[in-house]
């Protein structure tokens, strides 16, 4: 069953059963809140799969890291941050079913160590990988990471296969990959593909066909086979939710038939960063003007691209709504607006298209002192915001059986400047 995309409402006055106006006011503004609940719910909606892998990127804060790992899933690490993150949030590297795997193209010469140091299960992006890790463990378990041959999606910088792609291993390169594992005693115990076929599904049988071909080159070392993540969730109100169980059924069946070539049981992971966390986040602004530009309204907020660098970077849209200062629900008229943040960029606008295209959203009118709510904020919103400008980086605060609670302390001066020196 699919369901249809909630209706975005352009004016909210709560958050995760909390009023926003008190919570802006007690934590200030930029601030991000997440909903632990809703996060649980997506955790549980993956059940099906024998694994869910968290890919933490999309938001890695240690509170969100305790809550997944408290609610089942396991983690995926892509830098040496991310593994530190990952052990500092209580994953461990070991059992059957690894609480961390570090997937890359690269092993920098830190994440090196660290996978060596801890008994880290690496994913390899690159053939390199398995003779840097084989020369320091020899006789380790690896994943490939697989690029198909072909990929999905309109976007250049978010394509994950084809020739284009930086990512993984060349289909091709396989049995090369084999012949440099058994160099170091390492085994193939996983396949990977990270492809990112949203809800094309006609797409996915292709990636699942691809899996299995990789796996009957590798053969019976295969235990693990995961698909990756990007599982997308609706953004607008005419985009839908995926059909997970169809999503399931298809990599379920590519399973069995994997399972009957190796002649054992073999576990299906999956991997979502934005599914899990994007729709649990919120980024709440305040606006700081309202000014027209002939034509043109523009609402100000203290927060911008330095906080939320989605839509300035891909086009990408989010929800927003109003809540007014006072917490009412009083109806303002709806006008035409153009949402933009504090930076010195004129790019650092919140309603555009891919291609940098600034469009305006019909919202309530705002006032200075009204607070907008940024929605679905929740995965590569605070992950990927910056000090641009000079900007001190959001608070964040989690929401959880209504209870506000501080996750991090919104940055200060001194945590800006730590690290500078000026020389004589
Ligand atoms: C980014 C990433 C994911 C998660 O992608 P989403 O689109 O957020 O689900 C999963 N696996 C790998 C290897 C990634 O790099």
């Amino acid at each position: 069953m699919i369901a249809a995309a909630p209706e975005f409402s352009t004016h909210q006055t709560h958050f995760a059963g909390l009023a926003i106006a008190p919570l802006a006011e007690q934590f200030g503004t930029p601030l991000y809140l997440y909903d632990a609940e809703l996060i649980r719910q997506r955790i549980a909606d993956l059940t099906a799969f024998d694994v869910v892998r968290y890919a933490q990127k999309a938001c890695s804060s240690l509170a969100i890291l305790d809550r997944v790992r408290r609610a089942g899933a396991v983690v995926d690490a892509v830098s040496a941050g991310e593994i530190r993150r990952a052990l500092a949030a209580g994953f461990t590297a070991h059992g059957e079913t690894p609480g961390i795997v570090y997937t890359a193209d690269i092993f920098d010469r830190e994440s090196l160590d660290l996978v060596v140091e801890h008994a880290i299960h690496v994913n390899c992006g690159s053939p390199d990988m398995i003779d840097q890790l084989g020369d320091r463990r020899p006789g380790a378990n690896v994943t490939l990471r697989i690029n198909p041959g072909f990929g999905h999606g309109h976007s250049q910088k978010t394509n994950t296969g084809g020739e284009q792609s930086k990512h993984g291993i060349w289909h091709e390169q396989v049995d090369e990959c084999l012949l440099r594992a058994d160099r170091y005693g390492v085994t193939v115990t996983g396949i990977h593909m990270h492809i990112g076929s949203g809800t094309d599904l006609e797409h996915l049988s292709q990636v699942c066909q691809a899996m299995e071909r990789t796996v009957a080159t590798v053969g019976r070392t295969v235990t693990t086979i995961s698909s990756g993540g990007g599982l997308p969730v609706p953004y607008k109100s005419d985009e839908s939710f995926i059909d997970i169980e169809q999503y399931y059924r298809l990599w379920d069946d590519s399973r069995k038939r994997i399972e009957q070539q190796v002649g054992h049981s073999v576990r299906l992971e999956i991997e979502p960063g934005r599914y899990l966390v994007a729709e649990s986040g919120a980024l709440v602004a305040e606006v700081r003007a309202v000014k027209k530009m002939g034509t043109n309204r523009f609402f100000l907020l203290d927060a911008g691209f330095n906080d939320l660098a989605r839509p300035a970077m891909y086009g990408s849209h989010h929800p927003i709504a109003l809540c007014p200062r006072d917490g009412s629900e009083t109806t303002r008229p709806d006008v035409d607006a153009i949402v933009g943040g504090p930076l010195c960029e004129s790019g650092d606008i919140f309603t555009q298209a891919e291609g940098g295209f600034v469009c305006s959203r019909k919202l309530p009118l705002a006032r200075v002192g009204d607070f907008l709510v940024l929605g679905n904020a929740g995965a590569y919103g605070f992950a990927m915001s910056s000090n641009y400008n000079s900007k001190t980086r959001a608070a964040e605060v989690l929401i959880e059986a209504g209870q506000a609670k501080l996750i991090r302390s919104r940055e200060t001066f001194d945590d800006l400047i730590r690290g500078e020196q000026i020389p004589d």
